[in-house]
C-alpha cells in the first residue's frame, strides 16, 4: 500500500505507542511517560481498562463487570499495589486476602487504575488500530511505523510500537505487515487458548451473603458483591456481580440476551432465595480469560522492527499478568536505549 505525504504530514509522531489501554498497555504508558519519552495510547473502546473496566450506572455509581479484584503474589506486584494504594487509586480487600498473595481493587471503581496510568499520556479512545506500515521520515535513518484505523486513516507515527492486546487481535494487526511474521505466529499460537464468559450486574435488598460466591454445579461460576470492595458501602443495596461458568458459556455464547438474563436470574434466586430487585444487561466476555499458562517469556521485542507485545497471554494469564508483562517488557525496552 503506498503511504502519501499528506498522510505523514498531518499525523502526530511519538517516540513510542501503545495499542491496547487494559492493565498491560496503562501500565506500560505509565512507566515509559516517566521516562521522559513521548507516548501515545490507543484503544478501540470509550475508555480505559480493557477486562478490568467498569461499567457506569444510571445513578452515577458503577461496578465492576470485568476482574472483579487484582491477586498480587509477586514482589513487583506488591510493591507496585503499595504504591498505587498511597495515593489512593487501590484498596486491598482483605477478606479476598491470604497468606503470600493480596486482593487489591480500583478506588472507587476498577477502572481507576488504568485512568490513573493513562493520564500523562495522550490517549486516543475509540479507535481501532487495523493496520501497520513502516514509513521513513525526514532526518531519521530509521524507519518509523505508520498506525491506521479500521477505515485505512492514519493516526499515529511512532518509532516503537507495543501492541497490549489480546493474542487474537494482536494478530490480527501483525498480520497488516509481513515483517511482523515472527510476532504473528507468536500471536496465532496463543488464540485459541480463550474462555468467555457472561457477567450481568443485579442488586438486592442488603443481606449478609459473603462478598464472593463460588457455587459449585451451577451455570454461575461466581458471584461478587461489588459494594462489599472497599469504599464502596451502600445501605441501601447490595450489588452483585455474576459471571458464568466458562464450558456453559461456550454452549451459549450466541443465545438471545433476554433468554441469558432470565436464565441467570433465575439461576441467582435459587442459589441465594434473594429477590432481585433491579438488574442490568448480560455482557459477553469473547475473551474473558486466557487459559495456557506455560509461556515462560513474559513478553516479545523485536528488536530489529522496535515492535513488540505485552499482555495477560504472554505471562500467567490473568491480571497480574498483565502487569508483570508491563513491567518486564519495559525494562527491556529501557536496558536495549
Ligand atoms: C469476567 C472476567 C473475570 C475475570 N476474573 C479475573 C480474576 O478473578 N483474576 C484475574 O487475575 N483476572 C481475571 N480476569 C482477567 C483479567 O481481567 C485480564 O487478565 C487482564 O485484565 C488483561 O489485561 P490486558 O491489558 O492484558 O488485556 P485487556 O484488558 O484485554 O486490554 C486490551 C485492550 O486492547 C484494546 N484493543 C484490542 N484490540 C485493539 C485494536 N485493534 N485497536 C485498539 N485497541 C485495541 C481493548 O479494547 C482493550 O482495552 C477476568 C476477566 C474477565 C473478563
Amino acid at each position: 500500500m503506498n503511504t502519501s505525504n499528506t498522510d505523514q504530514i498531518h499525523t502526530p509522531i511519538f517516540d513510542i505507542a501503545i495499542v491496547g489501554a487494559g492493565l498491560a498497555g496503562s501500565l506500560c504508558a505509565h512507566l515509559l511517560s516517566q521516562s521522559g519519552q513521548t507516548v501515545c495510547i490507543i484503544d478501540k473502546s470509550r475508555g480505559s481498562g480493557g477486562r478490568a473496566s467498569s461499567k457506569r450506572l444510571e445513578d452515577d455509581t458503577s461496578c465492576d463487570l470485568g476482574t472483579p479484584y487484582i491477586v498480587a503474589k509477586h514482589s513487583d506486584t506488591l510493591a507496585l499495589f503499595k504504591q498505587l494504594t498511597e495515593e489512593h487509586v487501590t484498596a486491598p480487600w482483605k477478606q479476598l486476602s491470604k497468606a503470600g498473595s493480596q486482593a487489591f481493587v480500583g478506588v472507587p471503581k476498577m477502572s481507576a487504575i488504568t485512568r490513573h496510568w493513562v493520564q500523562n499520556a495522550n490517549f486516543i479512545t475509540s479507535t481501532r488500530i487495523h493496520h501497520f506500515n513502516q514509513i521513513t521520515t525526514q532526518g531519521d535513518d530509521q524507519p518509523s511505523w505508520l498506525l491506521r484505523d479500521d477505515k485505512y486513516q492514519p493516526v499515529v507515527i511512532a518509532k516503537k510500537v507495543i501492541i497490549a492486546a489480546p493474542a487474537s487481535q494482536a494478530a490480527s494487526i501483525l498480520a497488516s505487515h509481513e515483517k511482523l511474521a515472527v510476532l504473528l505466529l507468536r500471536a496465532n499460537q496463543a488464540s485459541a487458548s480463550y474462555q468467555s464468559q457472561w457477567a450481568m450486574w443485579l442488586e438486592t435488598e442488603p443481606c449478609d451473603l459473603n462478598a464472593l460466591i463460588e457455587p459449585k454445579g451451577s451455570l454461575i461460576k461466581r458471584m461478587i458483591k461489588d459494594n462489599y470492595k472497599p469504599m464502596r458501602h451502600s445501605e441501601k443495596v447490595d450489588r452483585w456481580v455474576i459471571q458464568t461458568e466458562p464450558n456453559w458459556t461456550a454452549q451459549h455464547l450466541d443465545s438471545d440476551k433476554e433468554w441469558i438474563t432470565q436464565t441467570l436470574l433465575q439461576a441467582f434466586a435459587e442459589i441465594t432465595e434473594h429477590r432481585v430487585l433491579k438488574h442490568g444487561e448480560p455482557h459477553r466476555w469473547f475473551l474473558s480469560r486466557f487459559t495456557e499458562n506455560k509461556g515462560n517469556h513474559c513478553f516479545a521485542w523485536s528488536f530489529e522492527h522496535n515492535v513488540g507485545l505485552a499482555g495477560d497471554w504472554l505471562c500467567q494469564g490473568d491480571a497480574e499478568g498483565a502487569l508483570l508483562s508491563a513491567m518486564s517488557l519495559i525494562n527491556h525496552i529501557k536496558d536495549i536505549n
